[in-house]
């Protein structure tokens, strides 16, 4: 008989046996399971992670790139606390309640330009749907119904659901959902990897936005957005590029009457090293869209930000002409309480000011790494850190895992490409340990 009692203490091997014959986990081929233990987390605390082996984990990836400011934070704990005494979620059609309107009103405060309406959903996924619908859907209000379709970049990732899936270019899924999925297309990225031999960063990024201009020249009449991961393009292996890209991107959208969806879902929140990637080419776009580190990764919540214009296309006497989107956990209020809090810290401990010292130290220690023969491309943009492992191994990612487990690490490289992506709170003695366990990783492999 299993013990169903919740908030019971399983003994490690249990769990990890329950959890293979119960939960079917997230991007996984369960069978390697078989091989592969899971690691059952009891507790965190700052950039560790505890399992029920007493064991302990540098979170050097956020979970995910979720967490901001470590596990368990004091003050976000605290008002998640407090918040759950008063209201832990109420529908936010026909209600509304403090923290939703207090963090609408600080997000307009601090997102570039004027995107003053902030319309919510749970995930990253959902706020790309939201975008995507709100431009087709503004575009059909003006009266121009042939816009319906969307341009991404190349190696582009928006999550998972069938619209953010279309404008994702991932061969895997491609292939597998092919029949599911809208025809999107997707223009050459201006990640300096693909640069020709001598050509800078800079020069390769304006070349890529001439090929964006020549495409929305033609078939911009088709075109209801282009969206793009700003600054870097994270799931497919931190790609990083130029900002002058978003620069010529903006310049271009207005030239051709294409609204431009900012996914900061993974970049957003001081990521790059600015609050809002936008921001390093100071520009706004016409949908902002965040997730991931706005509740500081501890609930699920996104928001999908917009301009005035946009809003006011669908403020009408009629409710056909009405955005009739919703999700059940809108705007809930435990999770924005948490972004609140997450957005305190950020004003009172001067994170970007501090990420900049942190940042410095991490690249002045991983010289070394750098320089090690197996790495290519080491490279970073604010607190994002990315190499290449010079490999031929198909199964460098599974073992890298393992062996960063050994040295106390989670590390989850994204093929090839191993990523840091610490929590802020990391201290320089964290960053030791990551880069010597990362060095002592890749002279295993
Ligand atoms: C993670 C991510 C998403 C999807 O967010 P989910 O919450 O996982 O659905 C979308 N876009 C980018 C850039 C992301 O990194």
């Amino acid at each position: 008989m299993l013990n169903t009692h919740s908030g019971s203490t399983l003994g490690s091997s249990q769990l990890k046996l329950r959890s293979l014959e119960a939960v079917w986990h997230p991007c996984t081929q369960m069978k390697q399971h078989e091989v592969i233990p899971l690691v059952p987390i009891v507790r965190g605390k700052g950039v560790w992670l505890y399992d029920s082996d007493g064991r302990n984990y540098l979170d050097a990836i956020s979970s995910w790139w979720v967490n901001l400011f470590g596990h368990t934070n004091p003050s976000i704990n605290a008002a998640i606390c407090d918040q759950l005494e008063k209201i832990e979620h109420v529908m936010l059609a026909g209600f509304t309640h403090e923290p939703v309107v207090a963090l609408s009103e600080r997000l307009k405060e601090i997102a570039p330009g004027s995107l003053g309406h902030c319309f919510y959903a749970s995930d990253g996924a959902s706020a790309i749907e939201i975008a995507l619908k709100m431009s087709f859907h503004y575009w059909q209000l003006c009266g121009q119904s042939t816009k319906n379709n969307f341009v991404s970049l190349q190696n582009d990732y928006h999550g998972e659901t069938l619209g953010a899936l279309s404008v994702t270019d991932v061969a895997i899924f491609r292939e597998t959902y092919a029949p599911l999925l809208r025809q999107c297309t997707h223009v050459p990225t201006p990640d300096w990897r693909y640069a020709e031999k001598g050509e800078s960063s800079e020069n390769y990024a304006i070349r890529a936005a001439a090929l964006l201009e020549n495409y929305l020249e033609k078939h911009h009449a088709e075109i209801a957005a282009f969206i793009l991961e700003p600054l870097v393009q994270g799931a497919t292996g931190m790609g990083m590029y130029h900002p002058v890209y978003l620069k010529r991107a903006r310049e271009i959208c207005n030239r051709y009457r294409v609204h431009l969806i900012a996914d900061e879902i993974a970049v957003g929140f001081g990521r790059t090293g600015t609050m809002f990637a936008c921001n390093q080419a100071d520009i706004s776009p016409d949908f902002l869209c965040l997730s991931k580190g706005l509740s500081g990764g501890y609930l699920p919540l996104s928001v999908v930000m917009t301009t005035d214009e946009v809003f006011q296309a669908f403020y009408d006497d009629k409710t056909a002409r009405a955005f009739l989107h919703s999700h059940s956990h809108t705007g809930n209020a435990l999770a924005c309480r948490a972004a609140l809090a997450t957005l305190d810290i950020f004003e009172h401990d001067q994170v970007l000011d501090g990420n900049k010292i942190k940042a410095a130290y991490l690249n002045n220690i991983a010289l070394p790494l750098s320089m090690h023969s197996k790495v290519k491309n080491f490279r970073n943009c604010g607190m994002i850190w990315a190499f290449e492992a010079e490999t031929d191994d198909p199964d460098f990612a599974a073992k890298c895992f393992q062996a960063g487990l050994q040295q106390k690490l989670l590390l989850r490289p994204l093929g090839k490409t191993v990523y840091f992506m610490p929590p802020y709170v990391i201290n320089e003695q964290e960053m030791d340990l990551l880069i010597d366990g990362t060095l002592r990783v890749m002279d295993a492999l």
